[in-house]
């Protein structure tokens, strides 16, 4: 029999479509967009209807529980019983906790699903209560921007995103929207029905740039360096609201010497654009209200990412577009939701003391023969690190490790958990009921599952369930149900939640997270959360932080001559769905004619790319959509997709950015020549 149920998609993407799948004999036929959410209204990417029943059902899927009988690495799995797993988990924890204490156990988990159950709540109870060494996420993405925002504006929304169409001005600033924000562009295009103009900035000519009024292919780390030119080029203009900032700026002084400290013809030559582009943009941004600004989360993945986002997050306050529909940023959603992470995650449960580790340093402590106490033991989920990790070549190195012992946890057999000793197999969304709060919008959505889990598949939420027994955890919240996580997930007081138990809240339409009953709009019904209550361009939380006050500028220092950058693919969400798309080979890397040329290349050529981490190896494309100097292929390609084992993550270095400790994959620097 053919139902169609609801559902949602809880990809690792900012716009968390609602979902209406259709269901034959518990098998997922078909996926399409539904209009229970109005944001997303019935509108799908191309990346899911086809993958999700190959995901789901198909030959990577996980149906039980595995040990390794090959090498690291290799593949060689045997099946094994739930109890086996359990029990061998249990044994090797125990052991390492003996001998190193629990902190030499690690989870290595991320963003796979966004789902709140699925992303963290029983899992992060039972590390917590067992000790294991904390790990910090957030900085391999989204970490930076969300530091900025909070830093600058405090833990408020932004306006929500269909704002924009009341745009004059729509400024989509390293988003790639077509991509990875395909819901913003009907609405972009309304605005500019109305007659907005659009300015996309971005290294790339990508689909939006190429129907923009104006692109600003600026070289990728040099945001801060345009934002302040367009700070100063305002102030040069008249174009400073002097009584916003008078009443409700912490930090202007401070913000425009630095900004005033590049000239239209200085911030051209560091960012590689015309200055009269640079010029049109201040112009254009000072004289449109409203004006709204989209930033993405490519910008943010450098050295000076923190320092850029902050720098564009000023220009509203400077110029004074806050306050009026359609004005001010795109961003801060992840705010605009009553979560309680403190009854969900129980952080009380952690003993004090307890270190946190950078997720980005994972495999350099995983080498660290000082670390102490070593990490002798991770558990990775909702990840596929060995593809996704900046310095690759260093987190393998890691796994490989012969006395590690390693637990994974996923939907399909990934390319991380190849190296794992045990494996667990998850269930996929759609076999479990869950939230969904979104990072791109304002709706609130839940789940109930549409098939049944599949094998002997487990949700996460069980998975640590069953585990937290095992260790003998016997404290109710220990084997509190989905529906109690729920009810510990958000605030069930939240008026806009209407008296409804957040596990019982309908499927079949999102709820708006409104303020008051109208949409966010900062200095209208939001107001900065800021240690000053003002939007602080100087940030005092910054600074206790990250002693990073102000924004700042350094150049990447490299004996390689070309930045590559490393975007979303259309085909895949990071990594997700890589496994079904080896056969497409890998990614191209595309290159300016005048930089293969200068290097003899032709279109087609089989080029090698490297750098002192790595060397990985693709089909060059010859596209002027690419400024000179730069090069770009797209992230997430599993390792079959390689001929070496290596993929575009292992050129990426692992240093910090200026805030959030984030990662700054878009600082590679590498040289290109023919295989
Ligand atoms: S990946 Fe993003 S755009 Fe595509 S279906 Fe999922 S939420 Fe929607």
């Amino acid at each position: 029999m053919r139902v169609e149920r609801p559902s949602v998609c809880p990809l690792d993407c900012p716009d968390t479509c609602s979902l209406t799948v259709t269901v034959e004999d518990d098998r997922i036929v078909a996926i399409r967009g539904s209009h229970a959410n109005p944001y997303t209204g019935g509108v799908l990417c191309a990346k899911v209807p086809e993958a999700y029943p190959a995901f789901v059902h198909g030959a990577g899927r996980l149906r039980t529980p595995l040990r390794r009988v090959g090498d690291r690495g290799e593949g060689r799995f045997e099946r094994i019983t739930w109890g086996e797993a359990l029990d061998l988990i249990h044994a090797r924890f125990t052991a390492v906790i003996d001998a190193h204490g629990p902190q030499a156990i690690l989870p290595l988990n991320y963003a796979g699903p966004h789902g709140m159950l699925a992303g963290g709540s029983m899992d992060l109870r039972f590390f917590h209560k067992l000790g294991a060494s904390l790990l910090d996420r957030r900085p391999l993405c989204g970490g930076i921007r969300t530091e900025a925002w909070v830093g600058t504006f405090g833990p408020v929304p932004g306006i929500p995103p269909e704002q924009i169409a009341h745009a004059r001005l729509c400024v989509a600033w390293g988003n790639n929207v077509t991509w990875s924000n395909l819901h913003l562009m009907p609405l972009i295009n309304r605005a500019r029905k109305a007659g907005a103009r659009l300015v996309v900035v971005d290294p790339k000519r990508t689909v939006i740039a190429r129907q923009a009024d104006l692109h600003i292919a600026l070289r990728p780390g040099t945001d801060v360096v345009l934002a302040w030119a367009v700070a100063a080029e305002l102030e040069r203009r008249g174009g400073i609201d002097r009584a916003f900032v008078e009443r409700h700026v912490a930090g202007f002084d401070e913000f425009m010497a630095l900004a005033r400290g590049f000239s239209l013809a200085d911030a051209a030559r560091v960012c590689g654009v015309n200055a009269a582009d640079v010029r049109t943009l201040a112009e254009w941004y000072g004289a449109a209200s409203p004006a709204a600004i989209s930033v993405g989360n490519g910008l943010e993945r450098n050295q000076n990412g923190g320092s850029g986002i902050r720098a564009i997050f000023a220009l509203p306050a400077l110029a004074g577009k806050f306050g009026v529909p359609g004005g001010g940023l795109v961003n801060g959603a992840s705010f605009a939701f009553p979560k309680t992470p403190a009854r969900l995650a129980r952080p009380d449960l952690v003993p004090e003391g307890t270190r946190t580790l950078n997720i980005i340093d994972v495999g350099r402590h995983l080498l660290d023969a000082s670390l102490a106490p070593p990490i002798k033991a991770i558990f990775v989920y909702n990840h596929n690190p060995v593809v996704v990790h900046p310095d690759a070549n260093r987190l393998r190195r890691g796994l490989e490790r012969a006395d590690l012992f390693i637990v994974g946890a996923d939907v399909v057999m990934t390319d991380s958990l190849r190296y794992a000793d045990v494996i667990l197999p998850a269930a996929s969304h759609f076999e479990h009921a869950d939230l969904y709060p979104a990072y791109g919008q304002h709706w609130l959505q839940r789940a109930e599952p549409v098939i049944s889990p599949q094998g002997e598949a487990l949700p996460n939420t069980e998975i640590f369930r069953r585990l937290a027994a095992r260790f003998g955890f016997s404290d109710p919240i220990f084997s509190a149900s989905d529906a109690e996580l729920m009810d510990d997930a958000l605030d069930p007081d939240d008026p806009r939640l209407g008296g409804v138990r957040p596990h019982r809240l309908a499927t079949d339409r999102a709820l708006a997270m409104t303020v008051g009953g109208e949409e966010a709009i900062l200095f209208r019904n939001v107001v900065p959360k800021t240690p000053s209550g003002k939007v602080e361009l100087a940030s005092t939380y910054l600074e206790r932080k990250y002693g990073a006050r102000l924004p700042r500028w350094r150049p990447v220092e490299s004996r390689y001559p070309l930045a590559l950058i490393s975007p979303a693919s259309d085909r895949r969400i990071t990594s997700t769905f890589g496994g079904l798309h080896v056969a497409d080979g890998p990614p191209p890397l595309e290159m300016h004619p005048d930089d293969a040329h200068a290097r003899g290349l032709q279109d087609g050529t089989r080029v090698r790319i490297w750098n002192d981490l790595g060397e990985i190896r693709l089909p060059l494309r010859i596209s002027d959509a690419l400024p000179r100097g730069v090069v770009c292929t797209l992230k997430g390609a599993w390792l079959a997709t390689s001929d070496n084992g290596q993929t575009v993550s292992a050129l990426c270095p692992a240093h910090h950015a200026d805030i959030s400790e984030g990662a700054c994959f878009n600082d590679a620097r590498v040289e290109v020549a023919a295989v």
